[in-house]
């Protein structure tokens, strides 16, 4: 494989798991591969996704963990449910056609107990698996996700941007601060945009189709969960509590504190600005 093609898993992967990715050629074997890793781990202290042709017109994608994972193992065994559930999330997000398996587990309550844990897919292309679109194809299928869900088991922390400090202090900032931290941890995003599209649920926009594939990813999440419910914790579901919301849609949610405007309520905003 190619360097290009280096490249694209590079940033396919530090764009879906928000963490710095390492990637190596494998010459071993009859036809070569790619293997990948979080650099901070390094190929023997984590998990490592490995990309193979498969066939005449596949990839197979597999993920282990390095001979000495033992204290990310560790680290991973703290991870709570709710990270448990995205990170399962993640995975039942790729293509059923892919047939991923957990070895030795089911695919709805999969967890990482040791460092045989180990996970594969098989992608199918169109055409020959060499070329950039297959391998691009094969990365967001399969290997984001499964890289992703590891990135939340490891716990990456999400950063925080400057917009979470220009929020007024009030009585739900805590809570604030969680709604911030999902709408900006990576692996939110990438599994709203796999559950719910690229399309802004309020005004419809696609900047994909709209602004062409260099601003395609201006596409922003935003969380329902209702402040105002703040004392009655409920169980976090990516699938019915994350949005995809164009720029303007998302900063017009935002314009109300602490609860923010509805999806419907800025339909209705944009019905009426139009009229
Ligand atoms: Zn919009
Ligand atoms: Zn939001």
């Amino acid at each position: 494989m190619l360097a290009a093609q280096r490249e694209i898993i590079v940033r396919e992967l530090e764009d879906g798991t928000g963490a710095v990715v390492a990637v190596a050629l494998d010459t071993g074997g009859l036809r070569s591969g790619i293997r990948m890793w979080f650099d901070d781990l390094d190929e023997q202290h984590g998990p490592v996704a490995e990309i193979r042709p498969y066939g005449l017109r596949g990839h197979r994608v597999s993920l282990k963990f390095g001979r000495f994972a033992g204290s990310v193992l560790r680290q991973i065994q703290q991870a709570s449910p709710e990270d448990q559930q995205l990170a399962r999330a993640l995975v039942a997000s790729i293509s059923p056609a892919a047939a991923v398996i957990v070895k030795d587990q089911s695919l709805d309550d999969w967890t990482v107990a040791d460092g045989s844990f180990q996970m594969v897919a098989i992608i199918k292309h169109d055409g020959p698996p060499d070329t950039d679109d297959a391998v691009s194809h094969t990365c967001r299928q399969a290997i984001v996700p499964m890289m992703a869900a590891m990135a939340e088991l490891i716990g990456y922390d999400v950063v925080e941007s400057e917009m979470s400090s220009e929020q007024p202090e009030f009585e739900g900032a805590i809570t604030t601060a969680v709604v911030n931290r999902r709408e900006r941890n990576p692996r939110n995003r990438l599994l709203c945009i796999r559950l719910h599209g690229e399309a802004c649920a309020a005004c419809g926009v696609q900047p994909r189709l709209r602004y062409g594939a260099d601003a395609g990813g201006i596409i922003e999440v935003h969380h329902l969960e209702p402040l105002a419910n703040l004392s009655e914790p409920k169980r976090y579901d990516p699938a019915t509590d994350l949005l995809p919301l164009c720029p303007s849609c998302h900063r017009a949610a935002h314009t109300r504190r602490p609860i923010p405007w509805t999806v419907e309520d800025i339909r209705r905003m944009l019905g009426a600005s139009n009229d």
